[in-house]
């Protein structure tokens, strides 16, 4: 079997062009901004696409620099200014973040309506309980993926790899929502292998570039690598060997290309549901 690959760049410029469709009908262009610290170089690229992305899309979309000295007292502040302000419907504070600063302390200040990373313990718990929130991008990325690949997810077996905050849990909450039957592994699970190949719908989000085999995936199975490790000659590849996968999985999402692009889409949508929701205007 050769697998189908799940075209994560066409899928979100689809989801980005509904969106500009949604938005153009609206009589405002919902706020998102995105607040940086420091100059770490990977986030750069990621913030710069981020706000290329949402302004294509007719967002009002800014991005406020700050110095790496900055501290969490400063931070806040600026923070409950955003909260405040009634132009703002998204805030994104981009992680990582200088060591002098708490992160969890950052991100639980985020007005929960406003939090489109979805990463507040009130958007988590909203999730955990089955109620609507925001749900964090790369999750829901993912979900957008399978349903473009035509995967069914009632009653199926679903292997989630990881289990952080921001990918792991909410996808395992997320596909049990959608009446998957759900085991999540990670690094302390006995028999990784044996897991996996018991999925008909794999999510790879370890951080470990190409660990999950040809001989993980069992015959026909939807795999979704959300992995991005690069090595040392400079090249991208996800958490699953590809190459090997690529004869075993019935689908799977290729790195780059995959995940990735869906992960900025998603970022858009939840600052337009974020806009529609504290506007009392249903999606
Ligand atoms: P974390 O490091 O926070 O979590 C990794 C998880 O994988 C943990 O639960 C850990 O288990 C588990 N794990 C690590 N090593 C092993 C192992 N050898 N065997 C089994 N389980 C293991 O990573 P994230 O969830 O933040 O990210 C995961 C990957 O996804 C990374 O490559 C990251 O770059 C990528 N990513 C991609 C995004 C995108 O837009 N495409 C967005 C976000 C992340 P334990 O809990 O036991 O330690």
């Amino acid at each position: 079997m050769t697998a189908r690959i799940i075209d994560g760049k066409e899928v979100a410029a689809k989801l980005r062009a509904t969106l500009a469709a949604r938005i153009a009908t609206l009589p405002f262009a919902p706020g998102l901004r995105v607040v940086r610290v420091g100059d770490d170089p990977a986030s750069g690229v990621y913030v710069r696409n981020k706000d290329k992305a949402a302004k294509t899309a007719g967002f009002d979309s800014a991005t406020l620099q700050l110095p790496e000295s900055t501290s969490e007292a400063e931070l806040l502040a600026l923070v409950e200014q955003l909260n405040n302000d009634p132009a703002v419907d998204g805030i994104l504070v981009q992680l990582p973040l200088p060591k002098q600063i708490n992160a969890q302390r950052v991100l639980e200040t985020i007005d929960p309506a406003k939090d489109v990373d979805g990463f507040h313990a009130v958007n988590a718990g909203r999730l955990a309980t089955g109620q609507k929130g925001l749900v964090p991008c790369t999750p829901k990325g993912v979900m957008h993926l399978l349903a473009e690949a035509g995967t069914s997810l009632a009653g199926a077996r679903a292997v989630v790899l990881g289990r952080s905050n921001i990918v792991g849990k909410p996808m395992a909450a997320l596909l049990l929502a959608a009446d998957a039957t759900v085991t999540v592994v990670h690094s302390r699970t006995r028999d990784l292998a044996a897991e996996c190949r018991r999925a008909e719908v794999l999510i790879a989000a370890v951080g470990k570039p190409e660990m999950v085999k040809g001989d993980w995936i069992a015959e026909g199975a939807t795999v979704i690598d959300v992995g991005i490790n690069r090595l040392p000659d400079g090249r991208l590849v996800g958490d699953v060997a590809f190459n090997e996968a690529i004869g075993h999985a019935g689908a799977i999402t290729p790195v780059p290309g995959g995940v990735g692009p869906m992960t900025i889409a998603c970022l858009l949508e939840n600052t337009l549901e974020a806009a529609l929701g504290r506007r009392g205007v249903a999606g």
